[in-house]
């Protein structure tokens, strides 16, 4: 079967890159009816934090990327934390070292560079000079008091992989060089741990970003040294996915504020829409399809369709892919998802009253359709939930449409509407119409800005006349009163 992984470090806020790989192994595992095994790269103590351990699990759960075994939900592999795994790589380290496929290396990286600068060699990494040590040699290195590092003997001759999504790689050895596994003190280094991690932990694909692709000829060689050791069953698929660029084409970074993913959460994002848009990032449903849901992509999604080529992050397009993915929601689906931000923007009540919940059912019909977030709703709302007392215009919209000809039509609007029978939505529109369209022949922009800014303090608003119908004929006629100054 299929086995994938997600395998983020726990370090700073996670990245929308993260996400973007997390999601193509989610769908490649999905569509295969395979597994996905969740574990956490926290080999790095100094830049590894529990609070980004807390904020990649929550992320996760709230994009609904779900997974099988891993931290968290435990399972026959673990534990799924490489800082609780020292034993195995010691383990694993110890049966390297005594065969061939590694060596003790006594030399400083002070005399590999001395070493490299006497021969003129450009080459990077280490020269190979411990590689085989007579017993007098090793014996003087630790007469001297040093303590050796492993270090992985690459093989003569190239190493090639068939990549599942660029197809056949080739690096020639001589320009890898011995890399270590281990420090002085015997600790295991990032390289063992993670391809012995995906050996044990019977990986079958290892899809990741572009960034990871030159390390992928030591994975694989120490992978081949670890099948011929009985350690690993087989040496997994390698998949390398395209780099996302930011503004000026360049790699999106950490520093980006569009990089941090959580943000989008915080934004009003449905999860929906950023794994949508995060989809579109190397990857196509159809020629002209943007829009789809994770059913239909796990269903349709082949590793071979990805495109090698960098994809362009494009905030724009994430808000619209994020817009119609709001429109296929229900209006029910999107109070319920709206209100926890309308209760920290204070537009409802929190525990939510049951005249909140009332008036919540009747207005957010209004807006649904208009919003393109979810932290959009907030601001056209607040006038209806907003105390008497406390309610407030935009200074810039009083400005531009409150002037002098502005509050003559607020005065008509007020003449018109105080005599009204029914208030109603109809009725209201009638009247308005009858006395600022046809009475002082207004266009309707003209007509209705001065009304809306006195009833609903801003220029944007839900529609008027539904508007002034929910918020009721005594706060509407108050409205249009205290406008006029
Ligand atoms: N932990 C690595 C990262 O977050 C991923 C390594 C891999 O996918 O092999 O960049």
């Amino acid at each position: 079967p299929v086995r994938v992984r997600f395998c983020p470090s726990p370090t700073g806020s996670p990245h929308v890159g993260l996400v973007r790989t997390a999601l193509f192994n989610w769908a490649f595992a999905r569509h295969h009816g395979g597994q996905i095994v969740f574990r956490m790269e926290d080999t790095d103590r100094e830049r590894s934090t529990q609070e980004s351990y807390d904020a990649i699990v929550e992320l996760w759960r709230w994009l609904g990327l779900d997974w099988d075994e891993g931290i968290e939900v435990g399972g026959p592999h673990g534990p799924y934390k490489q800082s609780e795994r020292g034993d195995i790589y010691r383990d694993v380290l110890a049966r390297l070292r005594e065969s061939s496929y590694s060596y003790d290396c006594f030399c400083t990286n002070d005399e590999v560079t001395a070493r490299r600068q006497a021969s003129g060699s450009k080459m990077q990494g280490y020269d190979g000079f411990c590689r085989d040590l007579s017993d007098e040699q090793r014996a003087a290195f630790e007469a001297e008091g040093r303590s050796p590092i492993v270090r992985f003997r690459m093989p003569d001759g190239s190493i090639t992989w068939n990549d599942a999504v660029r197809g056949d790689i080739t690096f020639e050895t001589e320009n890898v060089p011995d890399f270590a596994l281990s420090r002085a003190n015997g600790d295991p280094l990032y390289t063992l741990v993670n391809p012995v991690d995906d050996a044990l932990m019977e990986i079958t694909h290892v899809l990741r970003g572009e960034d990871l692709l030159s390390s992928t000829p030591r994975q694989l060689a120490l992978l081949e040294a670890l099948v011929a050791l009985g350690v690993a069953k087989e040496v997994p698929v390698y998949g390398h996915l395209p780099y996302v660029m930011g503004q000026g084409n360049k790699k999106l970074s950490k520093r980006d504020p569009e990089a941090h993913a959580l943000a989008y959460r915080e934004q009003g994002f449905l999860p929906e829409g950023l794994l949508n848009y995060l989809a579109l990032l190397g990857w196509a449903i159809a020629a002209d399809r943007d829009i789809f849901s994770m059913q239909e992509m796990l269903e349709a999604f082949d590793i071979a369709d990805v495109n090698p080529n960098p994809a362009r992050f494009d905030l724009k397009k994430a808000e619209a892919i994020n817009a119609s993915q709001m429109r296929l929601l229900t209006v029910e689906d999107i109070t319920h998802r709206a209100l926890p931000f309308l209760k920290e923007a204070g537009v409802v009540s929190d525990p939510v009253s049951d005249a909140d919940a009332q008036l919540l059912e009747l207005a957010m019909p209004l807006v649904a359709e208009r919003i393109n977030k979810l932290t959009e709703a907030a601001p056209m709302l607040g006038f209806l939930f907003v105390d008497e007392a406390d309610f407030v215009r935009d200074p810039d919209d009083v400005a531009k449409l409150l002037d002098d000809t502005g509050r003559g039509v607020v005065q008509a609007s007020y003449d018109a509407l105080s005599g009204l029978h029914t208030w109603s939505t109809a009725a209201i529109e009638e009247a308005l119409r009858v006395a600022l369209i046809e009475g002082m022949e207004l266009k309707p922009r003209m007509a209705f800005g001065p009304v809306r800014v006195a009833v609903t303090g801003k220029r944007i608003s839900p529609p008027l006349f539904e508007s002034m119908e929910l918020l009721g004929r005594e706060r509407s006629l108050a409205r249009l009163q205290s406008a006029l100054g």
